[in-house]
């Protein structure tokens, strides 16, 4: 039995001397020498034997003659190597069996004596880590003995979760930890990088409030995780000796990439809103990474591959993202294309060697730390971008704001403006005024609110057109103005433009006194303010002499509000119209007047109804002015409450009441019974009618005349319609169109007041019109006055020229009437022949005039 053992022990010699003869030469360790590499010397085999004698009796070692290091991608596997050694002198320093490989869980080193079976020594990774004899390192680094010397064999034991690499060097301890001071300022800087890069997204995360910036630090934290776990810097610094967190740590870390990069990307470029499809397959992988977390826990080993592929196919989606971003027209894309592609290439380099396809090398074993910090600092740049972007955003958004801010400002002051100024004149309106008046008025101020009318204004829009009304109502009011402006007493209403005057409607003005600043009467203080304005306009070139009517009311005297004061003033100014007064001062008198015309308006159609209103005739006489050729009908009301209502009192009312065409249709039908009567009677003259502005504007009444006469069998050309001038102005259009149907119809017109007005006769010789009637105003004065003399030579001159018939009106004295016959005006009437008479009296004067046709 004994002999047995002998012979068992003699074939295990053999067979061991046969296994080291054949793993090579051994190398010779030197102590001045500081660092050796065995990756060229070493025998393996994979296999699960448990001690260094149970490896060494397998025969399948593999001998490495080249210096690559030992690398057998994922598996979980251990790896069992040896090396020879020949140490001919001892060492008297520490020497280390150095692994730069820190990713092994279990290492065990077994030395043994040459040509014997049990080691001399044994150390494992995890003896050495926690008792912390050697110094740190981030590689496996274990101690060998101090008094080793002679022919010796390292034997070792190694296995990891993930990827199986061993490269194996023998170092001094003193150059040992030079490389270790230098690879810890190399990884120092790299996480002081990922550090700052941390603090700085999570300092713009927390101001921002910006889930990008939230995702990318938790991103970077995984990042410094990952590389924490393979560079061995956590082994080496926080949780060294427990290599098996490292086991858990890599995969769940690489998840953590892998998810907080997706969640970086969706949240980084607002992907849901540039394309939902590239949206979801994120939100899809993102789902994925968050599984992966969870499982990593339970299996860690197949966690890491998972892990590992799944970080491929994300790095390989964003890039894909970044591109269709890139496409969409996202400026921002380019650097997270350009920061995925880096780490890409960083990645797979590294990745290639773990699974064993690229060669373990300076650049491979670095591509990682390369590319991703590369990465970061690529992406911190994208982000530092969109600030840029957002803030220059945030400002256009911000200007644009500002703008409408004051787009809405400056429309606000527009429609106040608007809101307080006449939209011709530019000046304030009745708004401003009343504001002020208020304001005076509450301060017990005696004040004085004058409104100033020109009736002509009206007319001249309608005849030449409102361009020319308004161009020289404007010249007007800045006369006014600028008059106002130089008086003391007058109140200024707006002092950035200097206006003393408001335009409460087209056509008037209003200005406000305060009394306390006037001495003496105020109607001629008016009076000489306000004046005739002669204004020349271009388009007409003649100066025109305007007219106005001035009313004005005191407070407090006239009224204790801005209302009735304003009433009270219009009432004066409608007075100073009507009486032809050129300034009005508000009395009880005047009051009575509004008053009494009121009652008039109420009283006005019953009247009509009930046949008050009568018609008149005025004779025409020949130019010798000894036969009766014609009559002017004119209306007369005799009321039994108000007395006699003069004509043009009457026409005003019913004017303003709209009552016109009620009052005309009864004139005609009046005229024409009268007519009728006339014939009866054998008095055949000519009637004159008078019509005024709103019959002629309305077409209605003209067709309603017209076929009154027609239906009453009287001759048309025995009627004459008289319009005046001022009536001609008055909406052109409509005016031609109804004298052209009673021109059409054989009637005769007649233009009434000739000479007040301000047309040119050269003008009026394209109307339609047969006769003019020169105004009293001329008629009267002409034996005494030379320019009235001259005016009426000139018409009648004029007339003749153009072959229109004349009348003369207002004829009071013998002379008038020979001077008259002298220049042959065609017809002549006034109280010299005859007053306006009923038709009774007319026919019985008509019979006692010498040759008279009846
Ligand atoms: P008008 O058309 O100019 O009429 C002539 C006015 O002069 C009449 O006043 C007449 O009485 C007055 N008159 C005539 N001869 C003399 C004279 O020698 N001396 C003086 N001082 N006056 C003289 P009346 O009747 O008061 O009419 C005033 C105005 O009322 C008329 O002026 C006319 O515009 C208007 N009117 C009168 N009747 C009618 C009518 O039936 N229809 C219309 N639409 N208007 C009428
Ligand atoms: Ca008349
Ligand atoms: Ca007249």
């Amino acid at each position: 039995m004994r002999n047995r053992n002998q012979w068992a022990a003699g074939w295990l010699v053999i067979l061991l001397l046969f296994a080291l003869s054949a793993s090579g030469q051994a190398l010779t360790v030197q102590g001045d020498t500081g660092r050796y590499r065995l990756n060229h010397l070493i025998d393996y085999f994979v296999g699960d034997e448990q001690s260094p004698g149970q490896a060494l009796q397998r025969g399948q070692w593999q001998a490495k003659h080249d210096d690559s290091v030992l690398n057998l991608g994922f598996t979980d596997q251990s790896v069992w190597l040896r090396a020879s050694l020949t140490i001919p002198e001892p060492l008297n320093r520490q020497w280390y069996l150095v692994i730069p490989y820190p990713l092994l869980e279990e290492v065990d080193l077994y030395i043994l004596r040459d040509r014997q079976q049990l080691p001399i020594y044994h150390i494992s990774r995890e003896q050495s880590e926690t008792r912390r004899q050697q110094p740190r390192s981030y590689q496996v680094a274990l101690p060998l003995p101090r008094d080793l010397q002679g022919d010796l064999q390292l034997v070792l034991r190694a296995r990891s979760a993930t990827s199986l690499q061993v490269p194996l060097e023998l170092w001094r301890e003193d150059r040992l930890l030079t490389q270790f001071s230098l690879r810890s300022l190399y990884w120092g800087a790299y996480f002081g990088v990922l550090c700052a890069l941390v603090i700085y997204n999570l300092f713009l995360f927390l101001s921002l409030r910006d889930s990008a910036y939230g995702y990318y630090v938790l991103y970077i934290v995984s990042m410094s995780l990952v590389m924490l776990c393979i560079s061995g810097v956590g082994n080496a610094w926080i949780w060294g000796g427990h290599p098996l967190l490292t086991r858990y740590a890599l995969p769940l870390s690489t998840a953590l990439v892998s998810l907080f990069a997706l969640l970086f990307a969706r949240s980084f470029m607002k992907w849901q809103d540039i394309s939902p499809r590239w949206d979801r397959s994120m939100k899809v992988s993102a789902g994925l990474a968050g599984l992966l977390v969870v499982y990593t826990w339970v299996d860690p080993t197949r966690g890491a591959l998972f892990a590992g592929l799944l970080a491929t196919l994300v790095i390989f989606l964003l890039i894909a993202v970044g591109l269709a971003g890139l496409k969409a027209g996202v400026a921002i894309a380019r650097y997270f294309v350009l920061a995925w592609t880096t780490f890409a290439v960083g990645a797979s380099l590294y990745l290639l060697n773990v699974f064993d396809l690229l060669p373990v090398n300076l650049i491979t074993n670095h591509a990682m730390q390369v590319g991703s910090v590369a990465e970061v600092l690529l992406l911190s740049f994208a982000l530092a971008h969109r600030i840029k972007e957002e803030r220059a955003r945030k400002l256009a958004a911000l200007r644009k704001q500002q703008m409408a801010e004051r787009q809405v400002r400056d429309l606000e002051l527009l429609s106040m403006e608007q809101a307080m100024h006449d939209s011709t004149t530019r000046m304030p309106n009745a708004s401003l005024l009343n504001q002020q008046l208020h304001t005076m008025m509450r301060a017990n101020r005696r004040v004085a609110l004058t409104l100033v009318h020109y009736p002509q204004i009206k007319d001249i829009a309608s005849s030449m057109g409102h361009r020319l009304a308004e161009e020289m109502f404007c010249q007007l009011m800045s006369k006014l103005n600028h008059t106002l402006a130089g008086l003391q007493g007058v109140i200024c209403l707006e002092s950035r433009q200097r206006a003393y005057l408001a335009i409460p409607e087209f056509g008037s003005a209003a200005f406000l006194i305060d009394l306390a600043h006037i001495e003496g009467p105020l109607e001629p203080f008016i009076e000489q303010v306000v004046g005739n304005h002669e204004i020349s306009v271009h388009a007409v070139r003649l100066p025109v002499f305007m007219n106005l009517c001035c009313g004005v009311a005191i407070a407090p005297e006239h009224g204790d509000s801005t209302e009735i004061l304003y009433q009270h003033a219009s009432a004066a100014r409608d007075r100073s119209e009507s009486s032809k007064v050129p300034v009005q001062v508000y009395n009880n008198e005047i009051s009575d007047f509004a008053r009494r015309r009121l009652d008039l308006v109420t009283a006005l159609p019953p009247a009509i109804q009930a046949g008050e209103l009568t018609l008149h005739l005025q004779p025409q006489m020949s130019s010798s002015g000894h036969k009766l050729v014609g009559a002017e009908i004119l209306l007369r009301w005799h009321s039994a409450r108000f007395g006699s209502v003069s004509a043009r009192e009457v026409i005003e009312i019913a004017e303003n009441a709209g009552l016109m065409d009620l009052l005309s249709r009864h004139i005609m039908t009046q005229a024409c019974r009268t007519m009728q009567t006339l014939h009866e009677r054998q008095v055949d003259i000519n009637c004159s009618i008078n019509l005024s502005v709103q019959n002629l504007t309305n077409s209605h009444f003209v067709s309603f005349a017209l076929t009154d006469i027609r239906e009453h069998d009287i001759p048309m050309n025995r009627v004459i319609f008289e319009v005046t001038e001022t009536a001609m102005m008055h909406n052109m259009e409509a005016v031609i169109g109804s004298l052209l149907k009673i021109a059409n119809s054989g009637c005769r017109i007649a233009l009434d007041d000739f000479g007040t007005g301000y047309s040119s006769l050269a003008y009026l010789s394209r109307l339609p019109i047969h006769e003019l009637k020169i105004d009293r105003c001329f008629i009267s004065q002409m034996c005494s006055n030379q320019n009235d003399l001259g005016i009426v030579q000139n018409t009648l001159k004029l007339a003749r020229s153009i072959k229109l018939e004349t009348v003369a009106e207002g004829v009071e004295d013998e002379n008038t009437r020979e001077l008259l016959s002298q220049l042959g005006c065609n017809r002549l009437q006034g109280y010299l022949f005859a007053r306006p008479m009923p038709l009774d009296t007319f026919c019985d004067w008509a019979k006692t005039l010498k040759g008279s046709p009846c």
